[in-house]
Formats: C-alpha cells, structure tokens, sequence
C-alpha cells in the first residue's frame, strides 16, 4: 500500500446548473473522492455560465449543499464582464477564458475583448485560457505584455508543449496542464476504428481533440514542461455521446490515477519503451504544483492510500459519474484507491463514499 496525498484537479466540470442529468455536485464530487481527488475546481460552463456575483453564488451554494470534497469554483471571462469577475477574485478560483470553441457559450473571439481580464484580474490569481494552437500563443504573448500568470489548459500537441517549454525559459510566466486522455488515446484511435465510426465517433469527441502519436510522444518526452495533470472531467451521458450531434467531453476523474499509476509501474507504452513517469512527477503534478499555482490551502490530516498491486479492468459500471461511461473502458491498469481520508474523516473506503453531501468545503473564504 502507498501512501499519497490527497489529489487537487484544477479542471473539472460538473454540469450543475443547467445539466444535472449528465452530473451534479454531489455525483461530481463522490467520482472525484473514489478517483483519490480531495480538491476539485469547477469550470464555469454551465447553464447558466458562473460570470458575475449571482451566478457565484448558485454555484457556491449548490456545491455548499452538495459537495463531498473539497472545491472551488471558477468564474467566467465574458465579453463585458472585467470588471465584475475581477471585483470576486477572493472568492473564485480563478478566472477561465474561452479563447476557442468548446462546450457552452463563454467564448471572446475578439482579442481586444481579452485586454480588460488582464488588466483587472488580480494578478495573484492565473488566469486560465482554454486556447489551443496560435491561440494558445497569443495567451502566452497577452502574459508577457501584462506580466501576469497564465495558465494553459489541456494542452495536447507538440508544437503547444515546445512553445510552452521556450516562454517558460524566457521566463514568462506560464504554466500548463495535460489531460490523461491526451496522453493515453491518439486519433485515429483503436476504439474509433472498432467502431467503424459509429458510435464511436461521438465518444471519441473532445476538446482539444485527440491529437497524433507524435504530439502524444511529444507531451511524453517533455513532462518536465508540464506543470499539472487536470482530468477535464466533461461528462456527458452516453446517449448523448451515440447521438448524431455528440457534445465533446470525458468523464476522467476515476480513471486519471490508476491510469498514471499503471504508467508508472510500466511505463505509457510498456516496459519495452522505459518508464517516463515517477511517484514523485505524479505528487508534484497533482498536488505540489495546483496548490503553488493556484494558491489553495492545505488540507490538514488528508491523504490517500493506493493499493499499487492491484490490477484490473476498467469498467464504467463501478463508477460514481453519472454519465455512465468511460473511453477506457476494459483498459487492463494497476494501482486501486482504496482508502481516502480527507480533513481526519475517512472519505472513501474500499467502493464506498463515507461523507454525506455538505462535507466538502469551499477552498475561498
Ligand atoms: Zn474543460
């Protein structure tokens, strides 16, 4: 058995309000205690989006009532909302600008709308930029001139992680996330393939999308680069996903762990190519380095325990997601939470969630 910390994903979301069919708080938050997360931070993109102080408080409420981990919440850059966003900096956790197109309406197309959120908001706090490709580099460009930080969001190319890996020697201050599916699943996948473009078409939907071996073998080679690993958990249900307009987006916070862990012990593609992944670059990229860049507090007395020995297949129906499915679904992986204490209490022990909704707590006073 090894011991870990508890783990904080900067990126999830969790459809409440708007689309508690797909997931709520409560459904959200007991997947991320059985995945071994203490600490999630929710994305904005429900309906309606979190961008000013009422929509805040729905969500700080629902999540108050709801939630069994702990959690923040983030706020919404819109195109006339600077102002605002900036003035509940202390209370969010941080600000997510939708630089391309994703699920949802939040998006500045016009970069002169970007300028106000990086004048007004609270330079102690990054701002985190869903924006891939050349948009990802005007973000990068937009830290620069504000002298501010930036955080990338699921970045999952090459040429995003080299141009990462430059700003960050110029010393700008930018810092990046990696999602698990874009280290483990490449398009043209196997499963789309099977699928002969069926079914599968729509599950293997995301954003960004899934990108080439070489980009996967790029994130791989320069995990040094990567500052966290997020599960962008984006649950949708599975009709949705077989539907003919299928939304983008994984569920991802059982599966992230015993994913990495399986890396760990074997390496992303056997023992044959080498281990590229230590304990230690896990603890740094799902603890250490969320808690520095966002500034969240510890969680005294909370910690995970790991049952690295165990191996087994992946099913969707052992989950706590609403959604009711998983991209890797069967995937054969080693390394089962079994225990999570969080804040003294024991959270999740052995398939079973141990703490009432409500005992998650806000990370923002
Ligand atoms: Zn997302």
């Amino acid at each position: 058995m090894i011991k870990l910390p508890g783990l904080i994903d900067p990126h999830v979301h969790f459809r409440e309000p708007g689309a508690s069919h797909k997931e709520d708080w409560d459904t959200g938050t007991s997947a991320a205690l059985a995945g071994g997360f203490t600490m999630v931070l929710a994305m904005p993109n429900t309906k309606p989006p979190i961008f000013d102080a009422e929509t805040l408080d729905i969500a700080l409420n629902t999540a108050k009532g709801k939630a069994r981990c702990d959690y923040g919440q983030y706020v919404g850059a819109g195109p006339d909302n600077a102002d605002k966003v900036a003035a509940l900096a202390d209370k969010a956790a941080a600000l997510k600008m939708y630089l391309d197109m994703t699920f949802g309406q939040l998006r500045l197309d016009d970069m002169t709308l970007w300028i106000p959120h990086f004048e007004k908001y609270p330079k102690e706090y990054p701002i985190v930029a869903h924006s891939e490709s050349r948009s990802m580099a005007a973000a990068i460009l937009f830290a620069a001139i504000h002298d501010r930080p930036v955080h990338i969001a699921h970045i999952s190319s090459k040429e995003e992680v080299l141009l990462i890996k430059a700003a960050k020697e110029k010393g700008i201050k930018v810092t990046c996330e990696v999602c698990p599916h874009h280290l483990f699943l490449t398009s043209p996948s196997p499963i789309f393939e099977e699928n002969g473009g069926g079914p599968g078409r729509g599950r293997m939907e995301v954003r960004p999308r899934l990108a080439t071996q070489k980009d996967v073998d790029a994130l791989w080679e320069n995990l040094d680069v990567i500052d966290c690993f997020a599960t962008d958990h984006a649950p949708h249900t599975l009709e949705e996903k077989d539907s003919d307009n299928p939304p983008p987006g994984f569920p991802g916070l059982e599966t992230a762990l015993p994913l990495l862990l399986t890396a760990v012990d074997a390496g992303p593609f056997g023992a044959a190519q080498g281990r590229r992944l230590t304990l230690d670059d896990l603890i740094q990229k799902m603890n250490i380095n969320p808690k520095k860049i966002f500034h969240l507090p510890d969680q005294p007395e909370t910690w995970i325990e790991v049952d690295e020995t165990a191996a087994y297949e992946i099913k969707a129906s052992e989950q706590f997601t609403r959604c009711g499915w998983t991209p890797f679904e069967g995937w054969k992986v080693k390394g089962r939470v079994r225990k999570v204490i969080l804040r003294g209490k024991t959270a999740f022990e052995d398939g079973k969630i141990l703490v009432e909704p409500g005992y998650g707590v806000n990370i923002r006073k």
